[in-house]
C-alpha cells in the first residue's frame, strides 16, 4: 500500500476509465507472455467478460499493438482466431550512448530490432548532436505512418521531467538538451534514463523467465565501469534525478590496479569492471615476460575458454571482487535474485562457483538463499535498454 502524497493526490484521483485502462494493460500482457492465445482463452484466464475481452482486443488491434494470426485448434464450435503482438512495426527508436560506440536502433514491440546504425562515440558534442539527430530523423521520416517514441540510455544521469541530461562523467557533459533537440526536430516525444536503469528495465520486461517473475531483484553490469540498477515490487528504483544505484563506487578494498572514473582506487568498479581485469592481466604478463598488452574483454575471455591458465586464474580473482560486491547488496536489500550482466557472462562457468560461494555467505542463514544468475540480454544489453525505456511504458499503460 503506498503513502498518499497530499502534493501529488489531484494526480492520482482514479479517473472513471480507470478500471477500463488496467483491463486493457491486462489484456495485452495475456497477448504478450501467451501469444498465440485466443479471445475466448483470455477471456477463461482472467475471467473478464468474453464481450469485454473482444472490445479491448478490437481497442488494441486498432492502434496497432496486437495482431490476429490464423486460427487454433476449436473445442467444439468455430476455431478461435489466435492473436499476438504485432511484430515487424516499428513502435522505438532507442538511442544508446557508451563511452565507446553510439547506436541508434529502431525497433519493434517485442524489442526485435529492426534496423542498426553506430558510430564512435566522440567527446565533440556538437558532432554527437548532429550524429543523433540525423539518425534518429532518418527512421522517423521513413516511418511516418508510425506511432514512435525515443528511448535513450546513456551511461550518466538524466532529468526525466526535462527530457535534459544532467551530466555524464566520463566526457564531463552536462546540462546537454540532446532531449529536447530530437523532439524539436521530429516531434517525437523522448525518454531518457541512466543504462543501468535501463537494462534493469529490459532484464524485467525481455530477461531470462526466471527474474521476469521476480519482483525484487538487482542488476549488475560489468562493462567499461560497474552500474547497477534496482527492481523493487516490479519497479526500477530510481532514486532522486535517477541516480540511484551507484555500487561502482562502494567500498571494496585498498589500492586496486586502475584508478576508477571517479579517481580513487578503492571503488568496486575499480576492482571488477572490465578495464581492471584487463589492466591486472597485463600486469601479470608483463611480470611473466610479457607478450603484447590485450585490451579488448571479449579476447580475455576468449583466452579463458581456450584454457589460458593467466586468463582463467584472473576471471576467478574477479568473481571473488564481484561476489564480495553482491554479498553487499544481498545484506542490505534481500533481493529474490541478482543478474550479472555483460560479456563476463560468457564465463559464467570459470566465475559461477566463486560468486555462489559469496552469495551463501551473505548473513540469510535462517531464510532462503537469492538466485546469482548469468543475464540472457547478450553483449549489448543498453541496446535494448534504450528500447525498452519506450516499450515498457507502452505495455504499463497499453495506450
Ligand atoms: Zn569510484
Amino acid at each position: 500500500m503506498k503513502k498518499i502524497y497530499l502534493s501529488k493526490a489531484k494526480n492520482q484521483i482514479a479517473r472513471h476509465n480507470t478500471i477500463r485502462d488496467i483491463n486493457k494493460q491486462v489484456v495485452l500482457n495475456y497477448v504478450r507472455v501467451q501469444s498465440p492465445i485466443s479471445r475466448a482463452e483470455i477471456s477463461r484466464e482472467t475471467s473478464l467478460q468474453r464481450s469485454t475481452v473482444s472490445a479491448i482486443v478490437d481497442e488494441l488491434q486498432g492502434i496497432g499493438l496486437i495482431e490476429e494470426i490464423g486460427t487454433g485448434d476449436s473445442t467444439g464450435g468455430r476455431k478461435p482466431t489466435l492473436l499476438q503482438l504485432r511484430t515487424g512495426t516499428p513502435v522505438a527508436i532507442g538511442v544508446d550512448i557508451t563511452p565507446r560506440e553510439t547506436t541508434v536502433v529502431l525497433a519493434d514491440l517485442a524489442g526485435n530490432i529492426l534496423r542498426k546504425e553506430a558510430f564512435p562515440t566522440s567527446s565533440d558534442i556538437d558532432y554527437m548532436n548532429e550524429q543523433i539527430l540525423s539518425k534518429v530523423s532518418c527512421y522517423a521520416s521513413e516511418n511516418t505512418g508510425h506511432e514512435l517514441e525515443v528511448g535513450m540510455s546513456i551511461p550518466g544521469i538524466a532529468d526525466q521531467a526535462s527530457g535534459n541530461i544532467l551530466y555524464i562523467p566520463y566526457f564531463q557533459w552536462s546540462d546537454w538538451d540532446i532531449g529536447r533537440r530530437i523532439t524539436e526536430a521530429t516531434g517525437l516525444p523522448v525518454i531518457i534514463d541512466n543504462d543501468a536503469n535501463a537494462v534493469a528495465l529490459a532484464e524485467l520486461w525481455f530477461g531470462d523467465p526466471e527474474i521476469r517473475r521476480t519482483r525484487n531483484f538487482i542488476m549488475v553490469m560489468v562493462a567499461e565501469g560497474i552500474g547497477t540498477g534496482i527492481v523493487i515490487d516490479g519497479q526500477v528504483y530510481r532514486g532522486e534525478y535517477g541516480a540511484a544505484g551507484e555500487f561502482g563506487h562502494m567500498y571494496i578494498g585498498n589500492n586496486a590496479a586502475v584508478i576508477c572514473s571517479c579517481g580513487r582506487r578503492d571503488c568496486w568498479e575499480a576492482h571488477a569492471s572490465e578495464k581492471a581485469v584487463l589492466s591486472r592481466y597485463n600486469a601479470g604478463r608483463n611480470g611473466s615476460g610479457g607478450g603484447t598488452a590485450i585490451t579488448n574483454f571479449e579476447h580475455l575471455i576468449g583466452l579463458a575458454e581456450n584454457g589460458e591458465k593467466q586468463a582463467v586464474g584472473i576471471l576467478k580473482e574477479t568473481a571473488e571482487y564481484l561476489g564480495i560486491g553482491i554479498s553487499n547488496l544481498l545484506i542490505g536489500f534481500s533481493p529474490q535474485a541478482v543478474v550479472v550482466c555483460g560479456s563476463i557472462v560468457r564465463a559464467w562457468n570459470i566465475i559461477n562457483n566463486e560468486l555462489q560461494d559469496y552469495g551463501k555467505r551473505s548473513i540469510r542463514q535462517e531464510l532462503a538463499g537469492a538466485m546469482i544468475l548469468p543475464s540472457t540480454l547478450g553483449d549489448s544489453p543498453t541496446i535494448l535498454g534504450s528500447v525498452t525505456l519506450v516499450l515498457a511504458q507502452k505495455f504499463a499503460s497499453a495506450n
